[in-house]
């Protein structure tokens, strides 16, 4: 694949504050202001079309996607949208198109069987000892793929409707689960002082040794991550982040920064990435990407096979691609770069680990491994008469 943009295999961190929106009258104050972002999304095709030349593929898509999964773009995140290229990777994760209204028959509304696995509504405990908590269907912006685009915007045939006090009694009353994962729509849409309560009252169960949020806000909305947020959450430690990026472009200067005060109050920081056609399944991209995400102080932690979401096959990547992506990056570079592969087993099985093979046979007696570069190697067994004897 070629690069439309040097630009994005480039490491720098560029700001994108306020730009193009100066010259409209922002001003600095505003552009810097959480509130004032959340309010001037870009929500209707009358306001998306007077910033940008949208594709008739687009167009339609703006028109005809709405009742599934709203439209939202933050001005901070429109900004990293390359208005000359219809193709750009930014774009093609937040406004509709028409394929978005095609739908394949293994295509589903709850593709990894949540809705089956709530005990109490909003709670998903599919995993033995960890919980998934589905605290809002509101995000600062909304991706086109989303996974729970069934639930999330508020505007499609289902609602969440989070139950929270039958939530923490079952909770209580579970003392197998050690980790509650709280996500939705995004958490961190709350305000501090509601996001305390529901950590506190977390943190008075005593079996929850380690709680997590799952959030974008730091890469939508880099104006959320606020000294006082940061100071609350660190109240509730051991308290980890999974944030979502796939592209390096999302990596602004303002992002870095809104990550380093997460950092610098002791979250651990995780990425979760979804694998996207036109997006991010290229090496080059990718290896940018992971790079970029440990100069953020970041972990990358998943890369998602895309769910089977109706609507979505215009961004599906095929499993073979990812592993070859991962094949490019393990022992290429940092360990520490490389996200686990896996696919959510259509259904509700979980997440299940893609790999590349790196065993190529194994017998009672060895082990036949590759390594990175293709050369083969052989590991013998134990032997199963025993430790070999020492003769003194
Ligand atoms: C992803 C997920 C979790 C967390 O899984 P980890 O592998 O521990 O990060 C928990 N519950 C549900 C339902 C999930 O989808
Ligand atoms: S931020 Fe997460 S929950 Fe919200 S639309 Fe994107 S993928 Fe879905």
């Amino acid at each position: 694949m070629h690069h439309p943009l040097e630009l994005d295999l480039d490491k720098t961190f560029l700001s994108h504050a306020p730009g193009y929106w100066a010259d409209r009258g922002v001003s600095a104050g505003d552009w810097n202001n959480a509130t004032w972002q959340l309010k001037n999304r870009i929500i209707s095709l009358k306001q998306l079309e007077e910033h940008l030349v949208l594709t008739p593929d687009e167009r339609n898509g703006v028109l005809l996607s709405g009742t599934k999964l709203a439209m939202a773009i933050t001005p901070h995140f429109f900004n990293l949208i390359d208005r000359e290229n219809p193709d750009c990777p930014i774009r093609r994760q937040i406004i509709p198109r028409i394929e978005e209204t095609l739908t394949s028959p293994y295509e589903m509304a709850d593709p990894c069987g949540e809705d089956s696995h709530m005990p109490v509504p909003g709670l998903v405990h599919r995993y033995p000892d960890r919980v998934l908590f589905l605290v809002t269907d509101r995000c600062a912006a909304y991706c086109r793929y989303c996974t729970r685009s069934r639930v999330v915007s508020g505007v499609g045939e289902q609602e969440l409707e989070t139950d929270f006090e039958a939530a923490f009694r079952y909770l209580e009353q579970h003392e197998e689960i050690r980790d509650v994962l709280l996500s939705g729509g995004d958490p961190l849409l709350f305000s501090d002082g509601k996001l305390e309560k529901i950590l506190e009252r977390l943190r008075r169960i005593p079996h929850l040794e380690f709680l997590r949020i799952g959030s974008r806000v730091p890469i939508f909305l880099p104006q959320r991550i606020t000294p006082e947020l940061c100071a609350m959450l660190k109240k509730f430690h051991p308290l980890f982040m999974s944030v979502h990026v796939n592209h390096p472009r999302e990596l602004t200067l303002e992002v870095k920064e809104a990550l380093g005060r997460l950092a610098d109050a002791g979250i651990p920081l995780g990425n979760q990435s979804v694998l996207l056609r036109g997006v991010n399944d290229d090496l080059a991209v990718m290896k940018t990407l992971v790079h970029k995400l440990l100069m953020c102080r970041v972990r990358p932690y998943y890369l998602y096979q895309l769910d089977l979401i109706q609507g979505s096959s215009h961004l599906e990547v095929p499993v073979e691609e990812g592993i070859r992506l991962i094949e490019g990056l393990r022992g290429h570079t940092t360990g520490y770069a490389v996200p686990q592969y896996v696919i959510d087993a259509p259904g509700g099985g979980g997440k299940v680990p893609v790999n590349p093979d790196y065993v190529l046979q194994r017998t009672p007696e060895r082990t036949l491994i590759r390594n990175f570069e293709g050369r083969t190697f052989e590991y013998p067994e134990p032997s199963p008469l025993g430790a070999p004897v020492l003769d003194y």
